[in-house]
């Protein structure tokens, strides 16, 4: 298990950042929602991983593949840089130290069984090896993140793209929602949502995911 990650701005050599809480933003791009077949929400949906979930693209991911479907969802990944509660909007780009790509490995049937029995998604997204995660890069202006596109491929073929601005809650709506109720800390992660196009991944599958220029990672499923 790996509790720590990178931050780099892809020239001086990487900082290691403890990893706090893992925090993950469900239903955030209109695409996705419509291909579950749920309902826009009024206010964000939070859930957690688990630190132990953390993954990097070294590592050959194991599934419990024996408790169902597994499917990947590529996420905008941020790293919280400094210990906040109660952060305005205005003052929420402050708080962010830099941007990974993730990738939220669910097992789908699990989800569906626990959200039509109104219970919490937890064992549906925080087993081992949940929660893919890149390298982080440094955070640009908003106006340059807004415009950042993201993309992941199975074996080869291109399945999900998503764009920072076509997000339902942007980031500084989640970080000040969040903060509201639970102080945001050093080393906290927030996964922000997947665009549409998420599927199954099998063994032997390979997923790759990037920000053309910027991040590419591969991670193998065992
Ligand atoms: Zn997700």
């Amino acid at each position: 298990m790996s509790r720590q990650v990178q931050l780099t701005d892809g020239e001086s050599e990487p900082e290691q950042h403890d990893v706090g809480s893992i925090y993950c933003v469900g239903k955030n791009y209109l695409p996705h929602i419509q291909e579950m077949q749920s309902k826009i929400p009024d206010a964000p949906v939070i859930f957690l991983k688990p630190s132990s979930a953390l993954v990097k693209p070294d590592t050959v991911l194991k599934f419990p593949m024996e408790k169902g479907v597994v499917h990947h969802e590529v996420e905008i990944v941020l790293l919280i840089g400094k210990t906040g509660r109660r952060i305005n909007k205005e003052d929420a780009w402050s708080y962010i130290a830099g941007y990974a790509l993730g990738v939220d490995f669910t097992l789908r049937q699990i989800q569906r069984q626990l959200k039509d029995k109104g219970l919490p998604w937890l064992l549906s997204k925080g087993f081992d090896h949940s929660a893919g995660i890149t390298q982080f890069r440094r955070m640009p202006s908003r106006d340059e993140f807004e415009e950042k596109e993201f993309w992941l491929d199975l074996n080869d073929k291109r399945k999900q793209t998503g764009k920072v601005s076509d997000m339902i809650f942007d980031i500084p709506t989640l970080i000040t929602f969040l903060s509201r109720t639970i102080t945001l800390e050093k080393g906290d992660l927030i996964y922000t949502g997947t665009p549409s196009g998420v599927g199954k991944v099998e063994a032997h599958d390979e997923v790759k995911i990037g920000i053309d220029g910027v991040i590419e990672a591969t991670f193998a499923i065992g």
